[in-house]
C-alpha cells in the first residue's frame, strides 16, 4: 500500500474509532459489537504500526477512550487508569511472554477474568469511603462517589483503618439484576437495556443516586492502584490484602510459573464463561510482582506487564426459519425471528425479537438465511447479521396488515414501530385485559395470561367492565378451572373493586401513562370526575406531569368509549376516589416545599399535615411550587423561590392556612 492510500485510510479508521468510542464510552449507547470495534482499532493499529510517521499523538491507538462529561465534578488520577493491550490469540499471548522475558527473565503470572462493566477508582482515607470516580480518559475521570455508595458491595467502612487505600475495580452488573431491569422496562413499555455493562455504565453515570441504588450493581476490584500504612510485595497478595480488608475482590484468580499455564488458566476461565453470574469479556494476564512491574513500565496507554485475551463472542450459525409478529397493547406490531434452535450460554434458543421494520431492513434478513446469533449478556438472544444467503430468498417485509384484525398499519408520527390504530383490533384487546388485571395494576389473582386468552376467544370477556361480570359457572368452564378456583377468581375480582385509584388508572392502559404517573394522577385529583373533567392546565401544573402526558390523558378521555366504560365499571361498583386525597382539603391540588427547621412542627409532621390537607410535599422547588414553607437556617431552596417568586410562608401562616393554631411547646 502507498503512503497516500494508508493515509486516507488511517483517517477515516480514526473517525470511525472516535465515533464509536464517543457513542460506548460517553453515551452509553454503542452501535456495534464489541468485536466489530476492535477489529477496527487493530486495522488502524496495523497500518500505524507500518507507517510509524503517520502515528500521532492524540491517535485513539494511543489515548484511552473516555471523556469526563461535564455533568460531574473531575477528578484527577493522581495513578494513571490505564486500558490493557489485547491480544486475540494464544500466540500474542506467547510474544508478550517473549518482550517480559526479556527484562524479567522467570516471570509469575496471575490470570484472573476480565469483568465486562466499567472502570472506577475508589478511595479510603482512615478506612472510611470518601470518594470514587470513573476512569475517563484515563487521567481525569468523573466524581460519582454518592452513586457507588448506593453499592452494597462497596464498604463504607474498611475492617481496618488504614490511612490512605486507592482501588481500582469493575463495576458490573449482574445477569440477576440484568434480568430483572429488563422485566422491569419490558413492563413499563420502555425500550430494554441492551447488554449488562451498558445497563451498568448507564446506572452509574446517573445525577440521581436512588436510580443507581435501583439498578442494583456490584463491584469487583481487581487492583490495589496505591496505599499508605500498608504495602504488598506482589499482586495476589495485594487482592488478598483487600478482600482482609472487607473490599470484594475478583471471585478467582490463578498463579502460574509460566506462560504455559497461564494459557492454560486463560482457557480454563473461557470453558467456564457460561457458568458465571457476570458478563466476561476475557481474561488479564499480569506480572505478580509488583517491583518488577515498575521495571516494564507503560507505554501512554498501557501497562506492559499485562495483557488482556479477548475470547470470541460465541455466537452461533442457524436458519431463520420464520418471522412471526405480535400485536402489542398500544397497537404496535413486534416481529419476532423463529429460528433452528441453538445452544447459547447454557440454554437452547429457537427466537429472538427484530425490533422493528428498520432492524429487520439493517441486517437485511431473508427468510431461509443461515444467521448468526448470540445472547447479550448471556441472556437475551439477539440476531446479529446474516452469514449466508438463501439463494432466491426475498428479503422479509413487515405486513402491511395487522395480523390480528386485518386492517391497515402504519407508522405513527416519526416511529420506528408499525402500528395497527384499530381500536378494536383483538390482539390489542386481549393485551390490554391482561395488562389490566396484571400485577402492577388491578392485581386480580389469578387471571393471567392463559386465562385471559381464553376468556377473550370464547367471547366472554371484551373489555374491562365484562370481567365484573363474569359468573364462576362461567369460569369453571374454561380450560384447567375447577369450582374452586373460579370462586377463588370471583373473590379476587370482586376484592380488586376496592383498590386504589391509580390501579385502576394505570390498567386502563392511557398511552404514556405508567405506573408513576398514575400516582400522581391519584395524588392531583379527589376522584375519576375531577380528573376527567380537568382541563389542560390543570394536568400541566401536576409536578412530573409533561405535555405529552397530559395531552394523551385528555385524549383518552375524550374518546367516547372510554366514558361508556367508565360509565360502566361505575355501575358495577369499582372504586374512583382517591386514597389519600381527600376532596376539597385547604391544601387540594398544591404543591409545597419545606426547607429549614420549622419553630413547633417536625418535618414528618408537616409533612404528613400538607397531605392531609390535600397537598403534596415535594423536595425541590420549581415554577409548579405554591408554596415554600420555610424555617430557621433555610437555604437554597429559599433562594430558588425567591428566584422564581414561589410564594414563602411561615410555620403560622401555615397552620392559619390550615385552619389550625398551635401553640408553642405542642408536640
Ligand atoms: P479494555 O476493556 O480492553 O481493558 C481495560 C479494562 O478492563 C480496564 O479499564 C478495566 O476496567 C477492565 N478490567 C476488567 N477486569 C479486569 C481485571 N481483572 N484486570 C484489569 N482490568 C480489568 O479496554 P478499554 O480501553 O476500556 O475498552 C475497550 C473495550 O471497549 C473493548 O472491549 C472494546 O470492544 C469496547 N468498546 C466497544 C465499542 C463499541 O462501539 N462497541 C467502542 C469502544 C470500546
Amino acid at each position: 500500500m502507498d503512503r497516500q492510500t494508508a493515509q486516507q485510510q488511517i483517517e477515516e479508521l480514526r473517525a470511525q474509532v472516535r465515533y464509536h468510542s464517543d457513542r460506548y464510552y460517553n453515551q452509553d449507547s454503542p452501535e456495534i459489537e464489541d468485536y466489530e470495534y476492535d477489529r477496527l482499532l487493530r486495522r488502524l493499529e496495523e497500518l500505524e504500526d507500518q507507517f510509524p510517521d503517520l502515528r500521532t499523538a492524540d491517535s485513539p491507538t494511543v489515548r484511552v477512550g473516555g471523556a469526563a462529561s461535564s455533568l460531574f465534578t473531575p477528578v484527577v488520577h493522581t495513578v494513571p487508569m490505564e486500558s490493557l493491550r489485547d491480544a486475540f490469540s494464544m500466540e500474542e499471548l506467547y510474544e508478550f511472554d517473549r518482550k517480559v522475558r526479556a527484562v524479567v527473565p522467570h516471570p509469575v503470572y496471575s490470570v484472573e477474568p476480565k469483568i465486562d462493566g466499567l472502570s472506577v477508582s475508589i478511595e479510603y482515607r482512615n478506612g472510611v469511603f470518601v470518594r470514587g470516580s470513573t476512569r475517563g480518559d484515563g487521567q481525569t475521570g468523573e466524581d460519582v462517589t454518592e452513586n457507588l455508595r448506593t453499592i452494597a458491595t462497596i464498604p463504607a467502612r474498611l475492617n481496618t483503618p488504614v490511612p490512605y487505600l486507592e482501588a481500582r475495580g469493575e463495576v458490573y452488573m449482574s445477569h440477576a439484576s440484568f434480568q430483572a431491569l429488563v422485566e422491569a422496562q419490558e413492563l413499563a413499555g420502555e425500550q430494554p437495556a441492551k447488554n449488562p455493562r451498558n445497563a451498568a455504565a448507564g446506572a452509574l453515570r446517573q445525577k440521581k443516586a436512588a436510580v443507581t441504588a435501583r439498578r442494583k450493581l456490584d463491584i469487583f476490584c481487581f487492583n490495589l492502584q496505591q496505599a499508605q500504612g500498608i504495602s504488598f510485595a506482589s499482586h495476589i497478595a495485594s487482592l488478598d490484602g483487600m478482600r482482609d480488608l472487607g473490599l470484594t475482590v475478583l471471585p478467582f484468580y490463578t498463579r502460574c510459573d509460566s506462560i504455559q499455564q497461564a494459557v492454560e488458566a486463560v482457557e480454563a476461565i473461557g470453558a467456564r464463561r457460561g457458568e458465571l453470574a457476570f458478563d466476561i469479556d476475557g481474561a488479564v494476564i499480569k506480572l505478580d510482582d509488583l517491583a518488577l512491574r515498575e521495571q516494564l513500565g507503560s507505554t501512554a496507554k498501557f501497562p506492559r506487564w499485562a495483557i488482556a485475551y479477548k475470547y470470541p463472542p460465541e455466537v452461533k450459525e442457524t436458519v431463520l426459519l420464520d418471522v412471526e409478529v405480535q400485536v402489542g397493547r398500544t397497537g404496535v406490531l413486534t416481529p419476532t425471528a423463529v429460528f433452528e434452535p441453538v445452544r447459547l450460554a447454557g440454554t437452547t434458543v429457537a427466537r429472538a425479537t427484530l425490533h422493528n421494520e428498520d432492524f429487520i431492513a439493517e441486517k437485511d434478513l431473508h427468510i431461509g438465511d443461515t444467521v448468526l446469533v448470540r445472547k447479550a449478556g448471556e441472556i437475551i438472544p439477539e440476531v446479529i447479521g446474516v452469514a449466508a444467503r438463501k439463494p432466491g430468498a426475498m428479503p422479509y417485509r413487515m405486513p402491511g396488515v395487522c395480523p390480528s384484525c386485518g386492517q391497515p398499519v402504519m407508522h405513527v408520527e416519526d416511529e420506528a414501530a408499525l402500528r395497527c390504530v384499530n381500536p378494536e383490533c383483538p390482539a390489542q384487546l386481549e393485551r390490554n385485559l391482561i395488562h389490566f388485571a396484571s400485577r402492577d395494576a388491578m392485581d386480580i389473582e389469578g387471571l393471567g395470561p392463559a386465562v385471559v386468552v381464553q376468556l377473550t376467544a370464547g367471547g366472554l370477556v371484551q373489555k374491562p367492565s365484562d370481567i365484573y361480570r363474569l359468573r364462576a359457572e362461567q369460569i369453571a368452564a374454561i380450560d384447567r378451572m375447577g369450582d374452586q378456583s373460579a370462586a377463588n377468581l370471583i373473590g379476587a375480582i370482586e376484592k380488586s373493586k376496592q383498590n386504589e385509584l391509580w390501579r385502576l388508572l394505570f390498567g386502563l392502559g392511557i398511552r404514556h401513562v405508567g405506573e408513576k404517573a398514575a400516582k400522581l394522577l391519584e395524588a392531583a385529583f379527589a376522584d375519576l370526575d375531577a380528573l376527567m373533567s380537568a382541563g389542560r392546565d390543570e394536568l400541566l401544573a401536576i409536578d412530573g406531569f409533561g405535555a405529552i402526558m397530559a395531552d394523551s390523558v385528555l385524549a383518552f378521555f375524550a374518546q367516547p368509549g372510554t366514558r361508556e366504560l367508565v360509565e360502566e365499571l361505575r355501575a358495577l361498583g369499582l372504586n374512583f376516589t382517591s386514597a389519600r386525597r381527600p376532596a376539597g382539603g385547604a391544601l387540594a391540588g398544591k404543591t409545597v416545599v419545606l426547607t429549614g427547621t420549622l419553630p413547633t412542627l417536625k418535618r414528618d409532621q408537616a409533612t404528613a399535615m400538607i397531605e392531609a390537607a390535600g397537598g403534596k410535599a415535594s423536595s425541590s422547588v420549581s415554577k409548579k411550587t405554591d408554596y415554600v414553607l420555610a424555617g430557621e437556617a433555610a437555604g437554597s431552596k429559599l433562594e430558588k423561590a425567591n428566584a422564581l417568586g414561589v410564594p414563602v410562608i411561615d410555620e403560622a401562616a401555615f397552620l392559619a392556612m390550615l385552619g389550625q393554631t398551635k401553640t408553642e411547646g405542642e408536640a
